[in-house]
Formats: structure tokens, sequence, C-alpha cells
């Protein structure tokens, strides 16, 4: 969109979408004073999304009577808040915050437990109109996702700011919670913005102001930099993004090696990364229906073990690692079980995927019929960390040797050069009988 001097001057509502030639305190049209204005506003192309409260507002939509109510999700195993409502947040609840000292501070706070399949569902509905938006989105969490609506204009017949807001009203109206949206030219400043005035906030960083804007921001405001860096970082008399902005960027680096680059960039409002569909899978799994329903460990094992390792070729392929091992199953009469287990460190390795869910398998293995087997590996991660070798178990250190030479060999001479006993023979027996590998199913 060309720039001209009239569209510095031009903003629009949020309510009802019309373009505000003028500064005024409300809309011209409709009375609403949300008003967004800025001088890049026509510009921007880059989103994140956030809903606001999500669990609780998702219980909201399903209990209107508590609406007006102090509302805090959570308890369950750890006994902390997972989700306060803002209502509860005003009255001093905390994410995390144990639930006793939640009672504390909000005594009539309404307590729900978590309804996960729920909110992972209300999660997609959302996720499938942004995918109506643009195919760039890169979903980060349950409810918060990057979108790069570059080049969109065309298809939706306006810039991706008018996008974003007619989006904001499409959720409240269509799901019925509601969202923060940041728009910036980078993924790290639409994070900001995002964060900047929830709930229902719109907020808008530009490229000329984001040097500016920067300078007397906190540094736990750079992605990456936790609470353990800030105080590495305020030790060293680093507190605001302005001080990193006066400094060379070979010192960073010295001080800081590869965080030094990001932190050198970062303080600049300099962020290169792109927004990526593929990389954003949660959990990798795979799973297969039978032809006729199983019981026994004979029958189920090998599966399991041929899941196994499609899930870590896939790991391997995509170049991450998962910490959790979760194994899936379907009874006879279409009920859906869930176990998992975490692991001390990230793996990609069929190996260690099957010797962790077969234990969760062989537990359930009381003569129930299954019509459905699964595994998969969530809280995924980079692979640097995964599979240290274990002083405990060194034969498990060395079945993941031999797992790396066959992975060389099966790269060299194809994926049938070598089959291991478990699936010697068996592959077409389990061949799915419907396309069921699912990056993000369970
Ligand atoms: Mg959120």
């Amino acid at each position: 969109m060309p720039t001209t001097t009239a569209d510095s001057e031009r903003g629009f509502c949020r309510d009802c979408l019309t373009l505000q030639k003028r500064e005024t305190g409300r809309c011209y049209h409709c009375g609403s004073p949300r008003a967004t204005r800025h001088p890049e506003l026509f510009q921007l192309h880059l989103a994140h999304i956030d809903c606001d409260a999500f669990y609780a507002s998702v219980e909201k939509r399903d209990h209107p009577e508590l609406k007006d109510k102090p509302l805090i999700i959570g308890g369950g195993k750890r006994g902390v808040v997972s989700t306060a409502c803002y209502i509860a947040r005003i009255r001093g609840v905390r994410s995390a915050m144990p639930m006793f000292k939640a009672l504390e501070a909000c005594p009539d706070a309404v307590v729900l437990k978590p309804d996960m399949e729920k909110y992972v569902r209300v999660g997609r509905e959302i996720r499938s109109m942004m995918q109506a938006l643009t195919p760039l989105v890169e979903p980060i969490s349950i409810d918060e996702a990057f979108l790069d609506l570059s080049g969109t204009e065309r298809l939706h017949g306006e810039p991706p700011a008018l996008v974003l807001a007619r989006f904001a009203l499409a959720v409240e109206r269509e799901i019925g919670v509601s969202v923060s949206a940041g728009l910036s030219y980078c993924k790290f400043l639409a994070k900001v913005a995002s964060d900047f005035r929830k709930p229902r906030g719109f907020s808008v960083i530009g490229e000329a102001e984001a040097v500016e804007f920067l300078k007397d921001q906190p540094v736990s405001l750079i992605w990456g930099v936790g609470r353990v860096f800030a105080a590495t970082l305020e030790q060293d008399g680093i507190k605001t993004i302005g001080q990193i902005q006066r400094m060379e960027l070979n010192d960073l680096l010295r001080r800081y090696s590869s965080m030094g680059n990001r932190l050198y960039h970062l303080a600049r409002g300099v962020d290169e990364r792109t927004v990526h569909p593929d990389h954003a899978a949660k959990n990798v799994s795979a799973e297969t229906t039978f032809n006729s329903d199983l019981s026994t460990r004979d029958q189920l094992a090998p599966i399991l073990r041929a899941l196994s390792e499609k899930v870590s070729a896939r790991l391997k392929k995509a170049e991450i690692a998962g910490r959790t091992v979760v194994l899936k199953l379907k009874t006879r009469d279409f009920k859906i079980k869930t176990r998992n287990r975490q692991l001390a460190a990230p793996t990609r390795l069929a190996d260690r995927i099957f010797e962790t869910a077969m234990p969760l398998l062989e537990k359930e293995l009381d003569g129930t019929r299954f019509r459905l087997l699964g595994v998969g590996v969530h809280d995924l991660t980079t692979p640097e960390k995964a599979d240290p070798p274990d002083l405990i178990d060194t034969k498990a250190t060395r079945r993941a040797k031999a797992e790396e030479a066959i992975d060389i060999l099966r790269e060299k001479f194809g994926k049938k050069a070598v089959e291991t006993g478990y699936t010697f023979g068996q592959s077409s027996r389990f061949e799915p009988q419907q396309p069921s590998d699912r990056e993000d199913d369970f």
C-alpha cells in the first residue's frame, strides 16, 4: 500500500471498522472510543494474536452465570492457578499461584478444574479462523499464534491491520471469547505489542519508533531473557534495553556469546525470524487403527515398536526432540485413553520412545480389546540436549549408538535396508486403514 500523508493521519474504529480521517475522541460513525491510529498502521503485516485469559473466558462463555464473578481455573494435581479471569486478577490472583494463596486474595472466587479437551477444541476453532486469513500461521500455544499477513491485501481487499481487527470481532462473535492483537514488522515486537493492552487490546509498534520505544524497557522484555539471565545482566549493571543499544556487538558477543548476538539485534528492533507454520507442531505422533480388535502384548508390542520408529524418523527429519512420551489407545467401544511419561532429557530415539511407552501399554493390558494404538512425543524442543549418554543404563546408550548406525544405513540404502527384530516382516500387516499420521492430535 503506497504511503501518503493522508495515510499517516488515518486510523479506524475497532468496533465498526470505519476509517477515521481525523483524530477524534470517539468514532464519528458509531461513537465507540476504541479507535486505532498509527502512522505505519497500513504498512505493517506481522501479527501476534493471544486470547485473553483463555481457559477462564471459555468457561464464562459456557457458564453465563459466572460472567461477573471472579473465576479461577486450576486445582487439579499441582494445586496451582492455571488461568484467572480479569476480575480475579484485579484482586491479585496470578497464574501459577498456589491455590490456597489465590483463595486468600480472593475468597469468593469460583474455582473450576481445567477441561483441557474443551480448550483444545476451542483453540483449534480459532486457529482455523486464523488459517483462513493466511497460510502463514505459527501457533506457539493453545491460544496464541504469529500470523504473517504480507501479500494478503489483494485476497482480503484491505490491509492487514483491518483484517486483524475484523478477525478479533469475528472471534468474539463466533467463538465467544476475546483476543488481543499486536501488529508490527517483526515477531519480537508483534508479541510485545499484543501484551500491551489486554484484554481486547490492539497495539501497533512501527519500525520508525522501535528503538525509541525499546530504550526504556527492561531487558526481560527481550525474547529469551528469562529470570536467570536477567539476573546475570543486572549483575553486570544492565537493566534496560537502552543500555544494550549503546553497547558494541563484539563486547556483547564476548560477554554472552550467541545470546549477545540476540541482545544486540533485538535491542535495536532487528528480528529476522520468519513465521514458520511447519515448525509449529506441538507434538509428533503416529497411530494406527487395526483391522480387528487386539488385546495381547504379543499383538500390540510390534505395532508400538513400528509406530515409535515412525515418530522417531519424523523427529529426526524435523530436527526436533521431545520430552514427554504419550501413549494413546482407543477401546472397542471408542473410549480414548492417553497415558504419558516425562523423560529426564528430551529424546528422538525410537528405542527410548518404545521403552518408555511399553510399560504404559503393559499396564492397560487386562483383556480390554483395543481398536487403535498410537504413540507420540510432546514438549518439543531443539535436539542439542536430546539423548545424553545414560550413565545408569549403559545398555540404553549402546542401543542409542546402534540406532544411529541403523539410521545412517537407512539413509544410504533406504528404509527397508534394516529391520529390527520387532518390526521384521510386520510392516505390511499394520498399514493404517486410513490416513492417521497426525501432528497435533493427542
Ligand atoms: Mg493467552
